[in-house]
């Protein structure tokens, strides 16, 4: 994107980005790629994949043992799912708030979740996308859905 002002590379901040089982079924890949492009965050990486067991147990353990865990789990596993690295400095907050809160029935309109996500009356919520909380978090995300690197 020639339009984009120079970005500094050093120490440049990365987010783990999925595009859930939902969002991929309901053909809203493009949608939430374009968000994130036209916010001005980069693509590093991205791939389809079905998520295994050991990567959802990874990706989620914060929240084993809670009462939508299980259900989360096999959400996940209903399909392909896009999983992508995006960069940009502040990307983690930027896409979490592009994102929407967790419940889409509040979640801002203007966001990913308040515009395109709803309650379907489930035992899990289904939001259409998963973004990092934390730099911490992205490294060991990123570790999980890319190991073979970027
Ligand atoms: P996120 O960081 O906004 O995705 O939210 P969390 O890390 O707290 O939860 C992970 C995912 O579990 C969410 O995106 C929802 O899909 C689901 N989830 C979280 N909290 C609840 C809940 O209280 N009820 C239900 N049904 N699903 C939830
Ligand atoms: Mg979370």
């Amino acid at each position: 994107n020639t339009a984009a002002p120079a970005q500094n590379d050093d120490q440049v901040e990365r987010s783990l980005v999925l595009v859930k089982p939902d969002g991929y079924r309901r053909g809203l890949t493009g949608e939430v790629l374009s968000r994130i492009e036209a916010k001005g965050y980069r693509l590093a990486a991205l791939s389809v994949v079905e998520a295994t067991p050991e990567q959802l147990a990874a990706h989620y353990a914060e929240h084993e043992g809670k009462p939508f865990y299980e259900p989360l789990v096999e959400f996940m596993s209903s399909g392909p799912l896009v999983a992508a690295v995006i960069e940009g400095h502040g990307c983690i907050t930027g896409f979490r708030t592009i994102a929407g809160t967790t419940d889409p029935t509040t979640a801002a309109p203007g966001s990913i979740r308040g515009d395109l996500a709803r309650d379907w009356g489930l035992t899990v919520q289904q939001n259409i996308v998963h973004g990092s909380d934390s730099p911490e978090s992205a490294a060991r995300e990123i570790a999980i859905w890319f190991p073979n690197g970027l």
